[in-house]
């Protein structure tokens, strides 16, 4: 088909364009149904502290499962969200199912959700925060909000007042995907987080990456050095595991502990596995 040239492949590329801005066009338009049904549903992925195995929590994780596509990528239906309008409701309508869910789960058992640029800025953020904790009876002492960077950058007052209220109410803070995007270090220094997240992309494979492991050992000492507690995320084999246990990463998070699962078998698994709060290690895990 590279020979083809002329006007012929211009109407072809027209057409494959056209289907593809109708397609995303329907896409759109299903998603808004979704969200305003509560049908894109909080699933929970479990945060471990590295050095002794124990639950800390889970992140919360928006997924939809479409009548007839099937599951849609997170990373698809985030970007449309963000793109229409839509990521605001969506965050709201998972974290109301979200603390629903875990509110009858062990207290000590914490959630992290993520929150949207677009929703931390929206000037009611505290607020509606408050009206959550109200519904359905959530302590707000067992949420954490993830922000990234591009959240705080454009109004830096702004998010360390909301930052302020949002600690009062006891909800801690962590600074999301660090080192992917424009990780400034005075964001850091400036505002009340809690703790970051370094970005998985630094974590895969890390023991054959020796600039990575600098990187990361690097991340660690600034924020030990501020007081911040550090995840690593997709934390992925023993390896990158072990790594993380010699540098004295506090907590992991990854397919090498578990993938992202629904709340009905996070209630099964912390009656069984997890039922002491701890990440039963046994010798026929194959992780070992
Ligand atoms: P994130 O907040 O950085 O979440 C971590 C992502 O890493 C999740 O992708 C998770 O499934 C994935 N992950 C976990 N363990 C591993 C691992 O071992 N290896 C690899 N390769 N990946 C791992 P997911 O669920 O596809 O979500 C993608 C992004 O979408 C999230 O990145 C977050 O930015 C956004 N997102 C998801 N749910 C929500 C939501 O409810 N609200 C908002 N605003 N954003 C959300
Ligand atoms: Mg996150
Ligand atoms: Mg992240
Ligand atoms: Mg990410």
């Amino acid at each position: 088909s590279a020979k083809k040239g002329g006007r012929g492949q211009f109407a072809w590329f027209d057409a494959e364009l056209e289907q593809e801005a109708r397609e995303r066009r329907a896409l759109e338009l299903d998603l808004k149904e979704a969200v305003a049904n509560d049908e894109i549903a909080p699933f929970f992925q479990p945060v471990f502290d590295i050095a002794t195995d124990r639950l800390r929590g889970f992140e919360v994780l928006a997924r939809w499962t479409h009548a007839t596509r099937g599951v849609v990528p997170p990373d698809l239906f985030i970007e449309i969200a963000e793109d229409v309008g839509l990521i605001a409701p969506l965050g709201w309508s998972v974290l109301r199912q979200a603390c629903l869910v875990a509110r009858s789960w062990d207290p000590r058992v914490r959630l992290a959700v993520n929150v949207s640029p677009t929703q931390f800025r929206d000037g009611h953020l505290v607020e509606r925060m408050k009206e959550v904790f109200e519904e359905t009876g959530f302590d707000p002492r067992r949420l954490e909000i993830e922000l990234t960077e591009t959240a705080i950058m454009s109004d830096f007052a702004m998010a360390q007042s909301t930052l302020r209220q949002l600690h009062a109410l006891g909800v801690t803070v962590a600074l999301d995907d660090f080192g992917a995007g424009f990780s400034s270090l005075s964001n850091l220094r400036q505002l009340p987080f809690d703790s970051i997240k370094i970005d998985g992309s630094f974590i895969s494979d890390i023991k054959d990456r020796p600039e990575n492991q600098r990187i990361v050992s690097g991340i660690l000492a600034l924020a030990h050095g501020l007081d911040l507690e550090v995840t690593a995320e997709g934390v992925e084999t023993d390896a990158d595991f072990d790594f993380l246990q010699s540098v004295k990463c506090e907590m992991g998070q990854g397919y090498h502990f578990a993938r992202p699962m629904s709340g009905e078998d996070v209630a099964w698994m912390l009656e069984t596995k997890w039922s002491s709060l701890r990440r039963m290690r046994s010798s026929s895990d194959p992780e070992q």
